[in-house]
C-alpha cells in the first residue's frame, strides 16, 4: 500500500516525502505546485499536479492506487496575508479539506496526518503551550487549521477515520545536505527573509514591531527544523499503524527566540553584520509562541536532533547559498 501525501512537493512536504522514501515507503505525491516545485522530490515519486479541491482528480488517485494513509500538506500557510485576504485561506484550506475528506470516506481510505499550526493558539495564556490549552486564533490562517482539525475531528467520529494532526510551531532549515529546502516566490517567514539580506537580494530586514510586551520588545517564536518535522510523520505512522487513538501532537523545541534574537544568531552564522530597520506590528502576530511538546516525545516517541538555533539557520544558509534562485538553479 502507498502513502498519498497532498502538497508532497512544497517545503516541509517535500522533507517528509524525503524521509518516507528513505524508510523504504512507498510514496504518490498530490499538488498543484502553486508554491511546490517538480525539482524538489525525486524524479523517481509519482507526481499527480492536482488541486486538493479537485474531488475527481483525488478519487482517480486513490483508485489507482492502494493508499493506506493520506499526509496533508497543501495549504496557504502565511498568517499575515491571510489578515487581509481571510477568503483565499478559507477556500483552499477549509475548503480544501473538505473535499479531500469527501473522496477519502467515498474511497474508504481511513487514516490521515494533518499539518496543523501553533497559530490555532492564538495568544496563549502561558507558556510553553501544550495541546489542551485554550484554542483562539488571532489570524484567518490559524482559523482555517483550527476548522480543519475540527472537521477531521467530527469526521473521524461519525465514520471511524484515524487522524494524528501535528501542530508545528516555526518551521525553519533545510536538508543537511543543502539539496531542498523553502522556496517562496515571495518569501514572508522571518528567517528566509532575513537571510535575503546578506544574499544581496533585499536591502534590509524590517522588524514588525517593537513594543510588544517581551524582554527585547520583538515577538518570540519556537523554531523548529524542517526535517525534525519530517520526522514527527513517521513516528506518527508507525504510531497510528501500531493503533495509535487519534490525537493531536505540538511540535517545537520549547526554547524561544525573539525576532532580534534570530537576526544576531543569523549573522553569527553569515559572519557580518544584516541591516535591519524598526517597522509597525504586524497584524495578527501573538505575542509568544513556544511548544511544550512532551507529549509527542512520549506518545510519538519523538526526539528533535536540531537543538540549536544558529545550527538550524546555517542549514538554511547553505541551502540559500547554494540555491541563490531556489531550484530555478537545480
Ligand atoms: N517577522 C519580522 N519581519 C519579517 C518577517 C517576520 O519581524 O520580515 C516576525 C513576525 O512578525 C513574527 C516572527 O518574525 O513575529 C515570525 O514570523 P514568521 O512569518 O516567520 O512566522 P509566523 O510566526 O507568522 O508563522
Amino acid at each position: 500500500m502507498a502513502i498519498l501525501v497532498c502538497g508532497g512537493a512544497g517545503y516541509i512536504g517535500s522533507h517528509t516525502v524525503r524521509q518516507l522514501i528513505a524508510a523504504g515507503e512507498e510514496v504518490i505525491i498530490a499538488d498543484n505546485l502553486s508554491t511546490g516545485h517538480r525539482a524538489a522530490i525525486n524524479s523517481a515519486v509519482k507526481l499527480y499536479e492536482c488541486d486538493i479541491r479537485d474531488k475527481a482528480a483525488l478519487k482517480k488517485i486513490f483508485a489507482e492506487h492502494e493508499i493506506e494513509v493520506v499526509f496533508h500538506f497543501a495549504a496557504h500557510i502565511e498568517a499575515g496575508e491571510s489578515v487581509h485576504l481571510p477568503l483565499k485561506y478559507f477556500n483552499n484550506n477549509v475548503y480544501g479539506m473538505q473535499v479531500l475528506l469527501e473522496a477519502m470516506t467515498e474511497c474508504g481510505v481511513d487514516k490521515i496526518i494533518f499539518s496543523s499550526s501553533a497559530a490555532v493558539y492564538g495568544d496563549p495564556e502561558r507558556i510553553p503551550v501544550d495541546e489542551l490549552d485554550k484554542t483562539e486564533p488571532t489570524n484567518p490562517y490559524g482559523e482555517s487549521k483550527l476548522i480543519m482539525e475540527k472537521m477531521i475531528r467530527w469526521v473521524s467520529a461519525a465514520q471511524g477515520v484515524r487522524y494524528v494532526s501535528l501542530r508545528y510551531f516555526n518551521a525553519a532549515g533545510a536538508s543537511e545536505d543543502a539539496s531542498i529546502g523553502q522556496d517562496y516566490h515571495n518569501p514572508t517567514h522571518l528567517i528566509t527573509v532575513t537571510l535575503q539580506v546578506p544574499l544581496g537580494k533585499r536591502d534590509h530586514i524590517t522588524i514588525f514591531g517593537t513594543d510588544y510586551p517581551t524582554p527585547d520588545g520583538t515577538c518570540i517564536r519556537d523554531y523548529i527544523h524542517v526535517v525534525d518535522l519530517a520526522d514527527a510523520h513517521v513516528c506518527a505512522l508507525n504510531y497510528l499503524r501500531g493503533g495509535g487513538e487519534s490525537n493531536f501532537f505540538n511540535l517545537g523545541t520549547g526554547h524561544g527566540f525573539s525576532v532580534k534574537e534570530i537576526i544576531d544568531a543569523a549573522e553569527k552564522v553569515v559572519g557580518r553584520e544584516i541591516k535591519k530597520e524598526f517597522g509597525a506590528r504586524r497584524l495578527g502576530d501573538p505575542v509568544q509562541l513556544i511548544a511544550s511538546s512532551e507529549k509527542a516525545r512520549k506518545v510519538l516517541k519523538w526526539t528533535p536532533r536540531f537543538d540549536d538555533v544558529e545550527r538550524i539557520i546555517a542549514t538554511a544558509w547553505q541551502w540559500h547559498s547554494l540555491h541563490p534562485n531556489g531550484y530555478e538553479d537545480k
